[in-house]
């Protein structure tokens, strides 16, 4: 039984995958939960929550607009009073070799995936300073922020830089009791990935299979607890014991 009560929650790309599984998972802890994501047709399966509608704040919104992380802060201050849990979800994952990358498709992996994490985790850090409350920062990164694949130069980058900035930020906010881990995920059974790729894959993992995404979700309620006093800093896998074995053997 998770321990963790009536936070008031900030999921970015909350609206499908992963993000959408712990927006569920924290909802049905009573939590209250707000959802900024830039696909405003996924959003709308918040619309229908009536039963939901005070604990839910589902915006519109773009990582790369620092008014849109101002806006949904300030909605959450004004609905809730503030925020005490972060989850940083969103990312992009296209395929494409460095040698027919254009400067465009780097940037957009780079500003999404690690930029739009600087400016939602600075913009919460420093309103849960502010609050002198403490409170959780999670952000989801990827086993590839250690191990390379080809077609995936700008995500890897990303990811690595993901993982540095969550580490620095847990040195800078340990004073304030504010908590940053990471959850590096393998692979993991979502909207966007399916079929034949995970297939193909899943006999490398020890497990056998790819996570569900209520899997990764239900980690990120432990580590968010009032039970993690100390955890912080860190890169989780949640990987079925993927990056445990020896060039992807199990
Ligand atoms: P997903 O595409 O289902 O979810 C990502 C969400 O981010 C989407 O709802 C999307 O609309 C949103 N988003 C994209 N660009 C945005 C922007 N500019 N502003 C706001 N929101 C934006 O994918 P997922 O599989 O749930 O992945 C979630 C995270 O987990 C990603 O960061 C991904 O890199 C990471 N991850 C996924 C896997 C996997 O196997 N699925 C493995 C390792 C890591």
């Amino acid at each position: 039984m998770a321990e963790l009560k009536e936070k008031r929650i900030l999921v970015v790309g909350g609206a499908s995958g992963i993000g959408l599984a712990i927006v569920e998972r924290f909802l049905a802890s009573r939590n209250s939960v707000a959802i900024m994501d830039i696909n405003e047709e996924a959003l709308l399966r918040f619309s229908t929550l009536d039963y939901w509608q005070d604990r839910v704040i589902a915006m519109k919104g773009d990582v790369r607009e620092s008014a849109d992380i101002n806006d949904i802060l300030t909605r959450m201050k004004k609905n809730w009073g503030g925020i005490d849990g972060l989850i940083y979800s969103a990312g992009i994952f296209p395929d494409r070799r460095i040698v027919e990358m254009s400067e465009e498709d780097w940037d957009n992996v780079l500003n999404i995936n690690l930029k739009g994490a600087f400016l939602v985790c600075q913009a919460v850090a420093r309103q849960m300073v502010e609050q002198k409350e403490g409170g959780h920062i999670v952000t989801i990164s990827s086993g590839s922020y250690q191990s390379a694949r080809v077609g995936s130069g700008h995500y890897c980058a990303s990811k690595a830089g993901l993982v540095m900035l969550t580490k620095v930020l847990a040195l800078e906010l340990a004073d304030h009791s504010i908590f940053v881990n990471s959850i590096a995920p393998g692979l993991v059974h979502s909207e966007k990935l399916g079929g034949e790729y995970i297939d193909t894959f899943s006999s490398r993992i020890p497990l056998g299979r790819p996570a569900q995404p209520e899997e990764i979700a239900s980690i990120i309620e432990l580590i968010m607890s009032p039970s993690n006093t100390y955890l912080t800093g860190q890169i989780i896998p949640v990987d079925g014991g993927l990056s445990s074995g020896h060039f992807g053997l199990p």
